[in-house]
């Protein structure tokens, strides 16, 4: 039987494969939810049960999915137990690499999301592109040798980082916030040095789509992701689509000025957001106020020890991030906030305010949007980097699947 079809709006070189389509509707249907029956795939891929059971047979034979018996099943039935069908672990791998303002961490997963790699290294990444970059070269190879995966099986590289970045051409906009990395393109040299395909995308909605996939906001088609490291920024993924706007900027909410008197920040502007809760800046108004050297990393022990100067800075971030929180809900009425970096270690501190503000100053109707912790914690970057490599397997595998081993 000729399973062709040619699409009306392609190239006569570019004919539509029914098998290929099969194929890559079983697999979505599969990193959608990890186990599923034959008669569950018929019904979720709405392929024909003929169909169905000929591209399973072609996905077994290419080693990118596997059979087995439902171990959950019970009852007296005699004969074949139900089997379930799931992707292959090994089948392929990603990714991730996190470049934040300090440190550089990468991770190597295998096809359905498993960390089986990760390391960081500590490092002043805003002004030495050069060294950054080589930094995360190492990590990959030495990612890439510990674990003993053959290079043609890693689907690609997803690269997180700490700067608004436009991800439909790769270009970051580091004015102001990574300063050693303006002209730079990080996407090319990473391709250059590795040879794999290398994606691109800011911290923050990396953020998002790992909790989405992994994380508090699984089953959420409207949620914000907000991160409060050293620097601040917000994911957004709005009716199940990440909200990138014109310029592939959309979320910058760490620069919404909550305070017009307030201090310089490091884009030029005064009293952004991140000027008074991330973390290094609640450490300067304590420093400033004590006298005495105070870090970000001191913070989680002041507040243990319910010192009262930190209390009040982190109870003042929290109250700052529920007024630009509330302009954001009122815009986008998302069902769920997740809240992750490295503030949230400060815990009801920081979340008391934070709602009580976002509840005070948005309408009644709007309340009803939670706000919840991350549940990836400093792993979501990371984690939704290669989970941006990840979102392909289906049309990856389903169309140009890798050597099996
Ligand atoms: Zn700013």
């Amino acid at each position: 039987m000729d399973t062709t079809l040619t699409d009306p709006y392609a190239t006569s070189e570019s004919p539509i494969n029914l098998r290929d389509l099969g194929r890559v509707r079983v697999l979505r249907a599969l990193t959608e939810k990890p186990q599923l029956s034959r008669a569950e795939l018929v019904r979720q891929t709405g392929l024909a049960r003929s169909t169905v059971g000929s591209v399973i047979f072609d996905l077994i034979s290419a080693g990118l999915v596997r059979e087995s018996a439902d171990a959950g099943a019970t009852g007296a039935r005699t004969g074949r137990p139900p089997q379930l069908l799931s992707l292959e672990p090994d089948a392929a791998y990603a990714l991730g690499l996190d470049v934040g303002h300090d440190h550089v961490r990468a991770i190597l997963t295998d096809v359905v999301g498993t960390t089986r790699w990760d390391q960081s290294e500590a490092l002043a990444v805003d002004g030495d592109p050069e060294r950054t970059l080589n930094t995360a070269v190492n990590l990959i190879d030495r990612a890439i040798e510990d674990v003993g995966v053959r290079r043609e099986k890693i689907l690609g590289l997803g690269l997180g980082i700490a700067s608004p970045v436009d991800m439909s051409n790769g270009q970051l906009h580091a004015e102001g916030i990574m300063p050693g990395w303006v002209g730079v393109r990080p996407t090319d040299e990473l391709a250059d040095r590795t040879g794999l395909t290398v994606r691109i995308i800011n911290d923050a909605n990396a953020g998002v789509l790992a909790e989405r996939r992994f994380g508090a906001a699984r089953g959420c088609a409207n949620v914000v992701y907000l991160r409060l490291s050293s620097g601040i920024g917000a994911g957004v993924v709005c009716d199940g689509r990440m909200l990138l706007g014109y310029s592939g900027l959309a979320g910058e909410l760490g620069h919404v000025i909550v305070d017009p008197t307030g201090t310089l920040c490091r884009c030029g502007n005064r009293g952004c957001l991140e000027t008074v809760a991330s973390p290094p800046a609640i450490a300067e108004l304590l420093t400033r106020s004590w006298g005495r050297p105070v870090s970000g990393a001191d913070l989680a022990d002041l507040l243990l020890a319910g010192d009262r100067g930190t209390l009040r800075a982190v109870e003042d971030a929290g109250n700052a991030v529920g007024r630009a929180l509330a302009a954001t809900v009122m815009v986008l009425n998302p069902e769920l906030i997740v809240v992750g970096g490295d503030l949230v270690t400060a815990g009801e501190a920081l979340f008391e305010p934070m709602r009580r503000t976002l509840s005070r100053n948005t309408m009644i109707s709007h309340t009803r949007t939670r706000i919840v912790p991350s549940t990836l914690g400093d792993s979501a970057g990371v984690r939704g980097a290669a989970t941006m490599v990840l979102d392909d397997v289906p049309e990856r595998l389903g169309l140009d699947p890798p050597p099996a081993t």
